[in-house]
């Protein structure tokens, strides 16, 4: 028998990763939960998997449950799993909506002794895969992630729906304490801020500059670091294009630019994550994105979303002398 897993939350993310976990040999799919029994059904009778009730009920039958219900519901959903069982839990980014409650599933976890993997898609992207083993020593980094407005993830700021997979990959790639941030954003549709930049500056002298926004005309997922031994890399995370440089510099001569380019093949990124959370059960080994990097990238985006609504008081204040 192979890993007994099951999806809590099957509306526009979760009903591909009941998908894709059908499709994972080394995985039972025990079927959906969604509060939503309508939306559950019908994408229970597409993929041929079953239904269950509740919560308990799923739970009763899993090895381990994905989490893809909104934000707002993470930890109290989780609270309700390990009310009943001790499955290992992969849960969609963020960790949770707020530290209070992503420190609460953390200690959940650790208590239970699971695997808790979350679900910080952009780790599986080859391109990216690609700069972390050329192990780069990031000077400077400029990363833009703009989507059109779409009522999904606007229960809370952008900068925790977009702009956090984006912070979770810079404190990855720079090891080193934040010194400073700056930042500026305003809220455009949704109550929350939509738009945000943010300038972070680390205690090692990397400079990140980071723009999310929810309410841009076109899509733009595009990652550029700087590196302190002349290399570039600059990644679409889309078209998962990566184009790299390297500048030699000799003493009376110009400098030599080298450059290639590469674009990597595109497997589905959830079903590289899911097969290796799924590889990381059976291996009992660290999952790649662990809860302490997802509580590590939510503390991060907090803190950008406070300075933004707080730099945009100030100028609101200014503004009406
Ligand atoms: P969605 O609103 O489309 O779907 C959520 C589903 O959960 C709905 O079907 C809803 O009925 C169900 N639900 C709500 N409360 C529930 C509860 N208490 N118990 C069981 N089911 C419940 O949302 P979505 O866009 O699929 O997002 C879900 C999560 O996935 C969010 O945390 C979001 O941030 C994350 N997400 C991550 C990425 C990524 O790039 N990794 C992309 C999109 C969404």
């Amino acid at each position: 028998m192979g890993l007994r897993v099951g999806v809590i939350g099957v509306g526009y993310l979760g009903q591909h990763h009941a998908r894709v976990l059908s499709e994972i040999p080394d995985v039972d799919m025990t079927g959906v939960y969604d509060s939503d029994q309508g939306r559950a059904h019908e994408v229970a009778s597409r993929l041929r998997v079953r239904t269950h009730p509740s919560i308990a009920s799923l739970v009763g039958e899993c090895d381990a449950v994905s989490v893809v219900t909104p934000t707002m519901t993470h930890m109290p959903v989780i609270e309700e799993i390990f009310a009943i069982g001790k499955p290992h839990l992969f849960l969609e980014k963020p960790i949770a909506d707020t530290l209070e409650n992503a420190q609460r599933i953390l200690d959940l976890t650790k208590k239970a002794g699971v695997i808790l993997q979350i679900g910080h898609i952009e780790r599986f992207n080859p391109g990216l895969e690609a700069i972390l083993e050329a192990r780069p020593k990031p000077a400077y980094i400029e990363a833009q992630r703009l989507s059109p407005f779409g009522l999904r993830g606007t229960d809370v700021p952008v900068v925790v729906d977009l702009m956090i997979h984006d912070i979770d990959i810079i404190l990855t790639l720079v090891n080193s304490p934040i010194a400073t941030m700056r930042v500026v954003g305003t809220p455009v549709i949704t109550p929350h801020i939509d738009i945000a930049n943010a300038w972070i500056e680390f205690e090692n002298g990397c400079l990140a500059q980071v723009l999310g926004s929810r309410v841009s005309m076109e899509k733009l997922r595009k990652f550029r670091v700087f590196d302190r031994e002349g290399r570039y890399f600059s990644l679409n995370f889309e078209t998962r294009e990566l184009s790299e440089a390297r500048v030699t510099l000799a003493p009376g001569a110009l400098p030599k630019i080298d450059r290639g380019k590469r674009v990597f093949e595109a497997e589905e990124p959830l079903k590289k994550e899911l097969k290796s959370f799924v590889a990381s059960i059976l291996s009992r080994s660290p999952p790649k994105v662990t809860g302490e990097e997802g509580f590590r990238a939510l503390q991060v985006a907090l803190e950008v979303n406070r300075l933004a609504e707080e730099s945009l008081k100030r100028f609101q204040q200014a503004s009406t002398v």
